[in-house]
């Protein structure tokens, strides 16, 4: 393959207005669709996602395949899943030079991405990296950890407020059920924060790209993590009630006030403990509580 066409030239507003004007391409607000135009930006997103010529790579969003370049670039291979049809013949176009990308036009949320990881990396963790649209991230960042794809790592672009919430612990306004999920998972960093004009169009807030690295092994030792989910879910619907009567007034939930109040005290936690108050361990000491009540 000729190397000098292996160089990533996306990346900058001309080479993007020019792409969007040969194609006449119309920007659809319900994909969330803000492409990124600063090489800086993609570049500190190389460095963070560390991509080797051994890794397999699946983006998410590829917009006109402008990160999927650098990936390409770095990566042995890359897939790029793209929900927008009107997309795939500019991806074609941009990604003529590289020969180990394949493009997939699918919704990221429909895709079984446990086969693609096997089929592509032989089952071994693979890395994600996006800049993710935002209406759908949560869902995204959760069905890759809940459903056990082998990830290494996630390195993405979300929205700065969403990036705080996944890195942040207790005593924080931002901390939540989000938080708990991610480092249950993962370690979150928050490797930059990048502006409303670094992107076209420009989204009305600002951005952080967050590395979430996978736990080798598991951080809490917890029974019943679905148990331990359901509990934490309850104690941050009802953020301005004690852990007790969140808990107590959930409709996901059937324990006793009685049982409630053993399962807290069991965790070494004062009866009137908000939830927001409780580490990701003592959520997990919390579970494995009402489980050991069953068990007697
Ligand atoms: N990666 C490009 C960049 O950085 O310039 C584009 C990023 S843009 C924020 C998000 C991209 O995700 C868009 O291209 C959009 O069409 C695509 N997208 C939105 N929802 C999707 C879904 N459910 N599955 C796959 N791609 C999706």
């Amino acid at each position: 393959m000729d190397t000098e066409k292996r160089k990533p030239y996306l990346g900058t507003p001309q080479a993007t207005i020019a792409i969007l004007d040969k194609y006449k391409f119309v920007f659809q607000k319900k994909y969330g669709q803000n492409f990124l135009i600063d090489p800086h930006v993609l570049d500190r997103i190389m460095e963070a996602a560390g991509i080797t010529p051994e890794d397999f790579v699946l983006e998410i969003g590829p917009g006109i395949g402008t990160m999927t370049q650098y990936l390409a670039a770095n990566a042995r291979e890359v897939t790029a899943v793209e929900i927008d049809r009107a997309l795939i013949p500019i991806l074609h176009d941009t990604l003529s030079g590289f020969d180990n990308v394949e493009i997939i036009n699918e919704d990221i949320l429909k895709l079984d991405i446990r086969a693609l990881a096997q089929r592509k990396n032989g089952g071994r963790p693979i890395k994600v990296v996006a800049n993710l649209p935002y209406y759908i991230t949560t869902p995204i960042i959760m069905g890759l950890f809940e459903s056990r794809v082998p990830v290494e790592s996630i390195t993405i672009m979300v929205q700065k407020e969403v990036a705080d919430r996944m890195q942040t612990g207790p005593g924080s306004k931002d901390y939540g059920a989000l938080s708990l999920a991610v480092q249950y998972y993962a370690d979150p960093e928050i490797v930059a924060n990048v502006p409303p004009n670094c992107f076209m169009p420009r989204p009305n807030v600002g951005s952080s790209v967050i590395r979430l690295k996978s736990h080798p092994t598991p951080v809490v030792d917890v029974k019943d993590e679905k148990l331990m989910f359901r509990l934490i879910r309850a104690s941050f619907n009802q953020r301005r009630k004690t852990l007790v009567n969140g808990l107590k007034n959930s409709p996901d939930l059937s324990f006793t006030k009685e049982q409630i109040e053993a399962a807290v005290t069991a965790i070494g936690k004062p009866l009137n403990i908000r939830g927001e108050a409780l580490t990701l361990e003592e959520f997990a000491g919390l579970a494995n509580a009402f489980l050991s009540q069953q068990r007697t």
